[in-house]
């Protein structure tokens, strides 16, 4: 009904305008170039008139392209689209492929036509970080941090650089943020848990192995490895803060996750001696470590248990409460040969560092050898023909980095050279280093069973 009325008002108004025209008639005059134009008013209203409807059917029917079914509008972004979509994948290849330069040109192809996706600032940034272009790298990733849909991408890769970086401060900060956004994720917990262990946090990386770890992975002998180096580190803390009684139930925790752990075994060993004397309980303990872990520092650890001990003492504990627990090992054989060198029974002595060296004696075996044949017999051309065979004889062992090569004669929980963790075993160095293309084989096979 009003669109009715309007149409009526309209005419009537074109009806009035066409009388007030023919009622006051005029002429235009146009010049333009060389051409006169000479018309009456009343053709350039209709004119305009014209054109204006010209114009606004125009418009209407380029709606009318954009709305209907296969709209040209639809049809360009579709296809910008696929560009964009090519142009990604084409750069996560070209990351794969380490070729920097390509990663780039798709990147920058990506954000033309699919500027502000996740996917495309994903892949910028990921080309930055191959072309070394930090700057670029990190407003990528300040960009993706501001997004909700984004955040999480861009927080692993800032942790990821923190990490390299060395600012483990601000990966561990990160890192929180990240568990915040999506608690229980796997890598975020597993980057906290390395985090805890390179910051020495060991309370913070035992709660997080703990939670990491449940039900049968828990029991898996690498698990209690690592609790096991872990809970032994808190027990060392604990004694520097609070003393030996304090440190006591973490060490004897430690050395019953690992009994073949020989640090552990050790700690458990002092402490015992210290809190609780010479007891029942320690002779019991003696007996249960050396079965497990024979080795020189726990040898020590265990004459050193008793106060006072002459060596001819010692010598008959250790043979009848200490080496039947492993009567047949090179470790045992080792200590009582000591034992015996040390209370002047020189048969005995001789027989156990000869079964200690074995068919291959280590030079510290020659060596003790020599200092034998020099206080039995004052045989010096006997100790000269050991000394000389110790020269050429292989090395004694020692704490060697399975990562580095690195060479110690304490065990440590991380490597002074190259920081792994857990890294070192007691061996002697001619049972074959690792050349760095063993350990890049390991890793290359660590990478595969793990994805
Ligand atoms: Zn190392």
């Amino acid at each position: 009904m009003i669109r009715i009325l309007f149409i009526f008002a309209l005419v009537v108004l074109i009806a009035l305008g066409a009388v007030w025209l023919s009622d006051h008639p005029g002429d235009v005059r146009l010049t333009w170039g060389g051409y006169i134009v000479e018309t009456s008013v009343i053709v350039v209203g209709l004119l305009a008139l014209v054109f204006a409807a010209l114009v606004a059917l125009l418009y209407r029917f380029w709606i009318w392209l954009k709305h209907s079914p296969g709209r040209i509008g639809d049809v360009f972004s579709e296809r910008r689209r696929n560009k964009g979509l090519e142009a990604i994948s084409s750069g996560m290849v070209a990351i794969a492929a380490g070729d920097a330069d390509e990663a780039r040109r798709q990147a920058v192809a990506a954000e033309k036509h699919l500027s502000g996706e996740p996917m495309t600032l994903l892949l910028a940034a990921q080309a930055a970080e191959l072309n070394a272009d930090e700057r670029a790298a990190n407003i990528y990733y300040d960009r993706m941090m501001q997004r909700r849909d984004t955040e999480f991408l861009g927080l692993r890769g800032l942790i990821n650089r923190a990490i390299r970086d060395g600012d483990l401060e601000k990966a561990r900060s990160l890192a929180k943020r990240a568990e915040e956004l999506r608690p229980g994720t796997e890598w975020v917990q597993k980057d906290l848990y390395e985090l805890a262990l390179k910051m020495r946090d060991w309370d913070e990386a035992d709660r997080l192995l703990a939670k990491m770890a449940r039900g049968k992975a828990a029991k898996s002998d690498a698990v209690r490895r690592a609790k096991a180096v872990i809970t032994y580190e808190r027990a060392l803390a604990t004694q520097k803060l609070k003393g030996d009684a304090e440190a006591l139930p973490l060490a004897e925790q430690a050395h019953a996750l690992d009994p073949s752990f020989v640090p552990a075994a050790v700690l458990d060993m002092k402490l015992a001696a210290e809190v609780q004397g010479n007891s029942r309980k320690l002779r019991k303990l003696v007996a249960e470590t050396w079965k497990h872990a024979p080795h020189q520092d726990l040898a020590e650890a265990i004459r050193h248990s008793v106060a006072g001990e002459q060596p001819a003492d010692w010598l008959r504990r250790a043979t009848e409460t200490v080496a039947p627990g492993n009567p047949d090992h090179k470790e045992t054989h080792l200590m009582l040969g000591r034992a015996a060198l040390a209370s002047r029974d020189w048969g005995l002595a001789r027989e156990h560092l000869l079964k200690a060296g074995g068919d291959n004696p280590t030079a510290g075996i020659l060596r003790l050898l020599a200092e034998l044949e020099e206080k039995a017999n004052a045989d010096a051309f006997a100790a000269r023909e050991w000394i000389v065979k110790s020269s050429v004889a292989p090395q004694d062992p020692l704490w060697i980095c399975n990562s580095c090569g690195r060479q110690e004669e304490d065990w440590h929980a991380h490597c002074p050279a190259c920081d792994s963790f857990d890294s070192f075993e007691w061996r002697t160095v001619d049972r074959g280093t690792h050349s760095p293309d063993v350990i890049e084989a390991e890793i290359v096979r660590e990478i595969s069973a793990s994805t």
